[in-house]
């Protein structure tokens, strides 16, 4: 991936372009591109660094969505898991949990669910669901309280790097010809006999101002799609609201350095909570709060932190505090106001909006579907353009890394599957990268350089909260990383002194962030 080359090709009539690197417009380049349409993306700041890198990292069905009756959602959801799982196995992979019972009418009634859960994936080679006896389920996770527990029911869902992800699609994109860019804003509408035709955009990096033009204009970008709504058209209605939902992240000691994630069924306020092992660490949440505050860097309130906290508490077996918090994140949902939109696809989880100037809005669904909303987005924007391309060509598609011989789960280099090769080659050739960044965090300085040269990294908070997944799981790592990493991409980029220091200066108001206020 080559910004440079992706910046001198936006000169060219695009069939399609994406406003937008999260999971939606990521997904869509791909699908674009692997039909044959000449694409180009942009995104404002860094791939995921919205939405798409705070989820909770669930390739999944909803299993809270069985108990609405919403089975259509769930069968396409878990279709889709089964889609990423095979596509992305270097990503993405299979997670054991563990839903206590601690009533005896509870065990029949999550078992049933669950089965059917099983029957709705279809054949999806994954284990199916079966009861555990206490004893049983707390020799899979040491960490589970055994007070009142009647019995566990053990069942799979799947769990990825969202950030990489990420990645793996962009590179899959470019590899398909895209002109992918980060740091690229589109800042207003071009018109062609009031025909939306592209974009005037701005390069974040030198501030330029250039012209994109397209025949489909696709707005992918999450939780502020509005926005872009309103600059085509200042009276479009309304398509979003926003919740926030924060995540803490604790040792993995917390599980008991389990492999198994935990479900609790039931909070106080009617909703799930997990507590999945990701990266040598346990993530935990999430909390869901209506807010008005459209921000790309939401901060975890202390109160979010302490119901969190009181919520897991009760089902370990030993407690967690404050203390144990190593990193908090937030995200925003985008809620979807059906109503608002007068072409939706009403019977999905995710929307699809035609404005009267063709601009083509694609929202809500969730990363585990972000494949089928691709393929129905550029459906729509093919049909509107007048294009004439095959069908999406997506489903079997391996993503860029997928392939033989991955290392092993649990190696810090799985995540570049096939692209490992190419990461040992450079500790091989510069040994000075082949140190830890930081002793707490399993990631290589290599990386940084790697992450430079590859994967379009420009910032000391794109490696160290994206590329490598450090921000997230250790703030204090993160931060005693930040200088190393700085001084790295300083050599890698041709930048200064005065750059690194500002660097460390931007990084530190992020790291902030990801401390609970
Ligand atoms: C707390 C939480 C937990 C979740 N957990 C899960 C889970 O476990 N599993 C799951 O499947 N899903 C999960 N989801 C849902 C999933 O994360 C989202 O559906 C998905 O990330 C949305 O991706 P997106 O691309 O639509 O939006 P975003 O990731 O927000 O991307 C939109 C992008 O558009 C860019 N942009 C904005 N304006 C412009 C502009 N003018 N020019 C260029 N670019 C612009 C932004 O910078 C941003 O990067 C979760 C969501 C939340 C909030």
């Amino acid at each position: 991936m080559n910004r440079g080359a992706a910046l001198a090709r936006f000169d060219e009539r695009f069939d399609v372009l994406i406003i937008g690197g999260g999971a939606t417009g990521l997904g869509a380049a791909v699908d674009a591109a692997a039909r044959g349409c000449a694409t180009a993306l942009i995104e404002a700041e860094d791939f995921a660094k919205a939405t798409s890198s705070r989820s909770t990292k669930l390739v999944h069905g909803g299993v809270r969505y069985l108990q609405n009756g919403e089975i259509h959602l769930v069968r396409e959801a878990l279709h889709e898991r089964t889609n990423l799982l095979e596509n992305a196995p270097h990503v993405a992979h299979d997670l054991p949990f563990l839903l206590p019972a601690y009533r005896w009418v509870d065990a029949p009634y999550y078992f049933a669910g669950l089965k059917l859960y099983d029957v709705l994936a279809g054949k999806s080679n994954l284990p199916g669901s079966r009861i555990l006896s206490p004893r049983e389920a707390r020799k899979r996770v040491p960490g589970l309280s055994a007070r009142g527990l009647r019995s566990a029911i053990m069942y799979h869902d799947g769990q990825f790097d969202d950030a990489r992800l990420a990645v793996a699609l962009a590179r899959t994109a470019v590899d398909r010809h895209a002109a992918v860019a980060n740091y690229v804003r589109a800042e207003r509408f071009l018109y062609d006999g009031g025909r939306v035709c592209g974009v005037l955009a701005s390069d974040r990096e030198s501030g330029r101002n250039f012209e994109i033009r397209a025949r489909a204009v696709v707005n992918a970008t999450g939780i502020f799609v509005d926005d872009l709504r309103a600059i085509d058209d200042p009276a479009a209605p309304k398509l979003l609201t926003h919740s926030r939902g924060t995540h803490i992240v604790v040792p993995r000691t917390a599980l008991g350095s389990s492999t198994h994630a935990l479900l609790v069924p039931k909070t106080r306020d009617g909703r799930v909570i997990f507590a999945t092992p990701w990266h040598d660490s346990v993530v935990i949440g999430t909390t869901d709060i209506k807010t008005g505050n459209v921000e790309i860097d939401p901060r975890p309130t202390a109160e979010e932190v302490t119901y969190i906290l009181q919520t897991i508490n009760p089902y370990l077996t030993s407690a967690l505090s404050e203390s144990d918090v190593r990193a908090a994140f937030a995200g925003l949902r985008p809620l979807v106001n059906r109503r608002a939109s007068t072409t939706a696809g009403l019977s999905r989880e995710h929307l699809i909006d035609v404005a009267p100037s063709g601009l083509v809005t694609v929202t809500g669904g969730k990363w585990t579907t972000y494949r089928k909303m691709a393929e129905d987005v550029i459906d729509v924007a093919a049909k509107e353009a007048g294009l004439t391309h095959a069908p999406s060509a997506t489903a079997h598609l391996p993503l860029r890394g997928a392939g033989p011989d991955l290392p092993p789960r649990g190696d810090p280099l799985r995540v570049y599957g096939t692209d490992g090769a190419a990461l040992r080659a450079l500790t091989a050739a510069r040994p000075d990268l082949a140190g830890r960044l930081d002793a707490r965090l399993p990631y290589l300085a290599a990386q940084v350089v790697y992450a430079a040269r590859h994967e379009m990294a420009l910032t000391v908070e794109d490696v160290l909260a994206r590329r490598t997944r450090a921000l997230f799981l250790d703030v204090e790592a993160a931060r005693a990383s930040a200088p190393l990493v700085a001084k790295l991409l300083a050599a890698e980029l041709g930048r200064d002194a005065t750059w690194e220091s500002e660097q460390l200066r931007a990084f530190g108001v992020v790291a902030a962030l990801a401390t609970p206020a």
